[in-house]
């Protein structure tokens, strides 16, 4: 473990004081700090923010470092863009380790020091997913925590041999089990639910379910991974990703999802989508939800969007949840920083002595400054060790 000493640094929008972090969690914050033992950092009098925690991603699929994909398929039909993707990623021999590294380390660049990201398992790419993001979680442990969620992303029992492939991922260590819309894309809520919470219950591991279905179907399908998760017991092991569904605007359809996912001391992840009503962050804080956010897919096949900052997330998060005010600003980096590590059943990242030593050396006057503006970040420091500085990882991306 390295110790490392950042001189002048405002921690959120507080006065310039230093920070010690010794033996990876942070040992000391206060003026004129010495430490004779220890790298030092002068951050300039610019903010610390806690490290960055991108919540929902596919590291397996981008095509960072490709030429530019020109995309024919548009947003309108779910199973014509699936179909397209398996097809192109083994048209361009898309490698799941490569991309996963250029795309992981992009986005440690920003400042994530954590990274869930759903891996796809199908019967075209097999397992091949897994063992390359799998790789690429071992090479970058020191850059950035990668966790992996087993996605059935072209569907489970509409496919034959994936529910054989999935059991087989818990088995080489994916950290949870997925799951994508029980009706929209199975068409089997019952077969699909039963399924997974099957395989995470042997397994012993959480489930983070893929949930774009809106309206009352979402929430029928809503319903139907409640009461799977309560039978199971599975209190703090259920993540739920978009959830369109609880943007719906009937209080009387949608407050008893929010007080069952609360009392399942649940998570939710957002992308803050602005193409879709989605949940907001006071909602989730009054119902005690745990709340997360992510770039999801970046220039993959989906989709040109996306480049793995998560401060510019926490400006979406924003914009979604009508966020304005400093102290509203905060909520928003939360929710993209330490709220997210919970979100993901982590510790939460929070610059306080004891607190793990990932922070992000930012540029701007005040926290909601460096949101909007998210310009490049001066350093990012994991576990009290240097992985990237002026906007570049150190560890160059194959
Ligand atoms: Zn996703």
């Amino acid at each position: 473990m390295s110790n490392l000493l950042i001189k002048n640094t405002r921690v959120l929008d507080g006065d310039p004081t230093d920070i010690l972090i010794r033996d990876g969690r942070i040992a000391g914050i206060g003026p004129d700090l010495d430490a004779d033992d220890a790298a030092v950092e002068d951050a300039g009098g610019r903010i610390a923010i806690p490290g960055l925690t991108e919540a929902h991603t596919h590291l397996d699929k981008s095509l960072l470092g490709f030429p530019w994909y020109f995309n024919d398929v548009g947003g309108g039909n779910l199973m014509a863009m699936i179909d397209n993707e398996r097809q192109m990623k083994q048209r361009l021999g898309l490698d799941p380790h490569v991309q996963s590294m250029r795309h992981a380390l992009q986005t440690a660049a920003f400042g994530a020091t954590l990274i869930r990201s759903h891996v796809d398992i199908d019967t075209t790419g097999g397992l091949k997913a897994l063992e390359g993001v799998m790789e690429t979680a071992e090479k970058l442990k020191d850059v950035v925590t990668i966790e992996t969620v087993a996605f059935p992303q072209s569907g489970l029992t509409i496919s034959p041999g994936t529910y054989e492939l999935l059991d087989e991922a818990m088995k080489m260590g994916a950290d949870l089990m997925g799951g994508l819309d029980p009706c929209g894309v199975d068409k089997d809520p019952k077969g699909h639910l039963d399924a997974i919470f099957g395989l995470a219950e042997k397994h012993g591991k959480g489930l983070d379910i893929h949930l774009h279905e809106r309206g009352e179907l979402g929430a029928f399908s809503m319903e139907q991974i409640l009461d799977r998760a309560e039978a199971l017991g599975m209190k703090g092991k259920l993540t739920v990703s978009h959830a369109f569904c609880l943007g719906m605007t009937d209080p009387a359809r949608v407050t008893p999802l929010l007080e069952r996912l609360g009392a399942l001391e649940a998570s939710i992840m957002t992308t803050a989508p602005a193409s879709s009503p989605a949940p907001l962050v006071k909602q989730m804080s009054e119902h005690g939800i745990k709340f997360g956010a992510g770039n999801d897919g970046i220039q993959d096949t989906w989709g040109p969007y996306g480049n793995g900052d998560m401060l510019e997330r926490a400006k979406f998060v924003g914009l979604r949840s009508n966020l304005r005010s400093d102290a509203e600003m905060y909520m928003a980096l939360d929710v993209c920083a330490g709220g997210g590590a919970e979100a993901m059943g982590m510790e939460r990242r929070e610059i306080k002595v004891g607190g793990i030593g990932d922070l992000v050396i930012v540029e701007g006057v005040s926290v909601a400054h460096a949101i909007v503006s998210h310009a490049p970040r001066k350093l990012v420091v994991k576990a009290g060790r240097v992985t990237a500085r002026d906007g570049a990882t150190l560890m160059e991306a194959p």
